[in-house]
């Protein structure tokens, strides 16, 4: 089940930069962190009950470069925080959504994330997301 809007994923060519934009916008940046699997450095900004999450590149093949080549900086998916995400992948794909992850892998914060593919959700990047204790 989905439980609310984990955060929105965002694009950005230069991590520092966007950063600095942010604050200039009156948001403040939670930390950074290095997630290996995705090849990408995340920012999570906390703005109310949901939080910005910036992605910036970490190798030419992440698929943040490759969104940025095709699309330019911007929004790059939504995450819905899921209490079962097993669950939601095989609810998902029972419901003819196409899954990038038929299985999750490891997030940012110790989450368990997994991906439908933009083809199946109107052009829009899913990604699922449960947070573990
Ligand atoms: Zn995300």
């Amino acid at each position: 089940m989905i439980k609310k809007l984990n955060h929105i994923g965002i694009a950005v060519k230069d991590m520092d930069a966007a950063i600095e934009l942010y604050r200039k916008l009156g948001l403040e940046v939670e930390g950074t962190e290095v997630v290996e699997s995705q090849k990408v450095r995340v920012a999570f900004i906390p703005v109310g009950d949901t939080r910005i999450e910036l992605l910036e590149a970490t190798a030419e093949d992440s698929p943040i470069a490759k969104f940025i080549e095709k699309r330019g900086e911007g929004i790059q998916h939504l995450a819905f925080s899921v209490d079962d995400i097993k669950k939601q992948i095989e609810v998902a794909m029972e419901n003819g959504i196409q899954m990038i992850d038929k299985e999750p892998r490891p997030g940012a914060h110790n989450t368990k994330i997994a991906f439908a593919h933009p083809k199946s959700t109107n052009g829009v990047l899913v990604e699922f997301c449960q947070e573990q204790k």
